[in-house]
């Protein structure tokens, strides 16, 4: 793969103007602009720049409103709505996160749903803000089929992404964060593009046979979801709780609401917080602390998001993909 070296503020900064050029204002495009270079910064290469021309397709199409508005409600004293106002999902998650801080830190608990976005990036970001301000996050939303049901050949549900984030004191959170497919289809794009083989079984082709080959997977066939049965009951879960609960669209009505520009589909999304303070009490940090010493003293366990935050702590630049940068390029140089 031909690769070209770009610092983190060139990645931030190619970002930010191509959106700007096709539509943003510079609150949305800092919003998504900033995701963007975090997902490059901690190797979630498939959420960032990767992302762009998908991005871009859908302020072209007009689907998206790059100069959306969010604005945030309470349902209850600690149930949040934000109605992202047909924007990119940071921009609304940005609106939201304060709020449902605020009140978790006063109730024990506080959801946060979010309405009318479009959801095109990893998940750790929302859960992450959470923890950093010492509560735990949870996160999970649905997206256009492409996910068979344990025992179906077709698409029903999205990859429905789930993530969860413990707080640590004096260190990083532990972050999970996961499609519930055997991988992403981001994943699966990024495989097919590299010419690198999948996992046999990690979906089926257009006949309904188990295949290793991503490009039939993308093209026509349809992903499964990891642990059979087990993943499936939690994709459905996230469809529940994403479109049911937050009361935005489920995956398929996702798929005929969408104009196919190659951007994110409109959905909801939805995001609790906890506080380990208020429920667990004072000795919180100390007794999760002894729980991971235990965990790390086992041959092979590394805790979920070390990769992530081991690789933030370079701060120099990143190897991106040549075609993809000639490709933002192209978009920027449009007239
Ligand atoms: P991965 O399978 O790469 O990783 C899943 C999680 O497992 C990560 O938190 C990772 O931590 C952790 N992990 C991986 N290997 C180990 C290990 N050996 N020991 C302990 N933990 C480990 O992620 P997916 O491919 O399933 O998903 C990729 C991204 O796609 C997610 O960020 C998700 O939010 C996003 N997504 C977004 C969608 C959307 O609609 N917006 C749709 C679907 C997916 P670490 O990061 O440290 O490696």
């Amino acid at each position: 793969m031909n690769t070209t070296s770009l610092e983190l503020s060139k990645i931030y900064d190619l970002a930010y103007k191509v959106l700007m050029k096709h539509g943003c204002d510079e609150y949305n495009a800092e919003s998504v602009a900033t995701t963007v270079t975090h997902a490059e910064r901690d190797g979630s290469v498939s959420h960032g720049l990767f992302r762009i021309p998908g991005y871009i397709a859908s302020l072209k199409s007009k689907k998206v409103n790059g100069l959306s508005r969010p604005s945030s409600i309470f349902l209850t004293q600690n149930a949040i709505r934000v109605e992202g106002d047909y924007g990119f999902a940071p921009v609304a998650i940005k609106v939201g996160i304060p709020d449902l801080i605020e009140t978790t830190n006063k109730h024990g608990v506080g959801v946060l749903t979010i309405t009318n976005t479009h959801h095109f990036a990893a998940l750790w970001h929302e859960t992450e803000a959470l923890a950093e301000n010492n509560l735990i996050g949870i996160a999970c939303t649905a997206y256009k089929p492409s996910v068979a049901p344990a025992g179906a050949k077709k698409a029903l549900f999205g990859t429905n992404p789930i993530s969860f984030a413990w707080p640590r004191e004096n260190n990083t959170p532990v972050v999970y964060d996961m499609a519930t497919s055997t991988m992403a289809m981001g994943e699966v794009q990024v495989a097919a593009r590299d010419g690198h083989k999948v996992p046999f079984g990690t979906g089926l082709n257009k006949n309904g046979n188990k295949t290793d080959d991503p490009s039939q997977i993308a093209n026509g066939g349809v992903l499964l979801t990891f642990g059979d049965y087990k993943g499936s009951a939690i994709a459905m879960m996230i469809e529940l709780l994403a479109a049911g609960l937050v009361g935005d669209l489920f995956s398929f009505e996702a798929k005929e609401a969408d104009n196919n520009d190659g951007g994110p589909a409109r959905g909801g999304e939805f995001i609790m917080a906890l506080s380990p303070q208020l429920i667990a009490g004072e000795n919180w940090n100390d007794h999760a602390e002894s729980f991971f010493k235990q965990m790390k003293s086992l041959d092979g366990v590394r805790l979920p998001g070390e990769r992530r935050h081991n690789n933030r702590i370079d701060k120099g630049p990143r190897n991106i993909n040549k075609q993809l940068v000639d490709k933002i390029n192209n978009l920027l140089n449009e007239v």
